[in-house]
């Protein structure tokens, strides 16, 4: 059994930073993570405060993520912007989406002495006087002096270790959308009779979670008009703590809507693949699907955390790489 000082279960921007400083300061870590890369589905956290800068700073990083956001002031109080110009700081703040923030972290910790596992999750742990046993989903066992909970909101760890996670109700409640326009909407924050509303540019223009144009069709209406999910099965999954599709997966469109829909998301070049090219000239039938719907349910009954550990497949070196520890 894989034996450290410290074990972190998870890898997000709090289990990265630790990581980074437990390994600076010659501690032997490992962190177990759920995610297969440091990519996340959607926006979140927006950017960096001042003195989060000067943390990095101090450990000789600021410059990776300053070269790579918008330095601007971002703290604020109850939607009132403040003006720390005047502040005795290098930094004031940076604009900086959170999935590059990962990333970077992760970079980070990739070239220090931090033992990345990766796809698998902590499910369970026993704690003796010498340290803590810690039981991974995919069977394995590791042992460690400690093991800090960094998986967030919903943390087995903070859970199996009997922490409430206390407070009030929710009053008010957000919703992020990523969207495509034609024309450049006002920027910025507005206050309206309905709450608070705000809408700002992606980094790099593009969303970072689309749905597949050539797999079911999600923009033809019904007839109470409502275009979208089309009978996909979403459930939730504890393993990778996300929305997890179980339905059958395959070219599910007629010839009109996979056009449609390639055009819609710029991939008319798929227009091109083979399999495109027998439904758009009527040689395929238009259901397919079927096998990756069933891996998916063997892979959530089975509670494992990637689609290699129950269907063969040909996969490039880097996925090859990054599941070695799972098959
Ligand atoms: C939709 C959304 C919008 C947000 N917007 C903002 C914002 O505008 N500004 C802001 O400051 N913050 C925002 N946040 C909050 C911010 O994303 C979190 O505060 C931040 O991600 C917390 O970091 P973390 O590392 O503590 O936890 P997380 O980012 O939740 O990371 C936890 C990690 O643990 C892993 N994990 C889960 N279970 C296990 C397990 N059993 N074993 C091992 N690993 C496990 C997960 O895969 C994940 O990688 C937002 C969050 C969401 C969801």
């Amino acid at each position: 059994m894989a034996t450290h000082e410290v074990v972190i279960a998870g890898a997000g921007p709090t289990g990265l930073m630790l990581a980074g400083e437990l390994a600076l300061a010659g501690v032997d870590v490992a962190v177990v993570e759920p995610r297969l890369s440091q990519e996340l589905a959607g926006s979140r956290a927006g950017g960096l405060h001042a003195r989060t800068i000067e943390v990095l700073d101090q450990r000789g990083i600021a410059e990776r993520f300053l070269s790579r956001g918008q330095a601007m002031q971002v703290a604020g109080f109850s939607f009132i912007s403040l003006d720390l110009s005047d502040f005795p700081a290098r930094h004031q703040g940076l604009a900086l989406w959170q999935n590059e923030i990962e990333r970077i972290l992760a970079e980070w910790v990739g070239e220090l002495p931090v033992k990345l596992r990766r796809g698998r999750a902590v499910t369970d742990f026993t704690q003796d006087e010498s340290g803590v046993g810690i039981q991974l989903s995919d069977g394995a066992a590791l042992r460690a002096s400690y093991l800090v909970g960094c998986d967030g909101g919903r943390s087995v760890v903070r859970k199996r270790a009997g922490i409430e996670f206390t407070g009030w109700d929710a009053s008010t409640s957000y919703l992020i959308a990523e969207a495509e326009m034609d024309e450049d909407p006002a920027w910025g924050l507005r206050r309206g009779p309905r709450g608070v509303n705000a809408i700002g540019k992606l980094g790099d223009g593009k969303r970072h979670d689309v749905r597949a144009p050539d797999y079911d069709d999600w923009t033809t209406a019904t007839a109470e008009g409502f275009a979208g999910l089309n009978g996909d099965i979403l459930v939730w999954n504890p393993v990778l703590e996300d929305a997890f599709e179980i339905s059958s997966m395959g070219i599910r469109v007629d010839a009109q809507t996979l056009t449609r829909q390639l055009a819609l998301c710029g991939d008319e070049d798929r227009l091109q693949l083979e399999w495109h090219q027998s439904l758009l000239k009527g040689e395929m039938p238009q259901t397919i699907g079927g096998g990756i719907g069933q891996s998916r349910l063997t892979m959530l009954l089975l509670q494992l955390s990637h689609i290699g550990q129950v269907q063969c497949g040909v996969w490039p070196a880097q996925v090859k790489e990054s599941v070695a520890g799972l098959l």
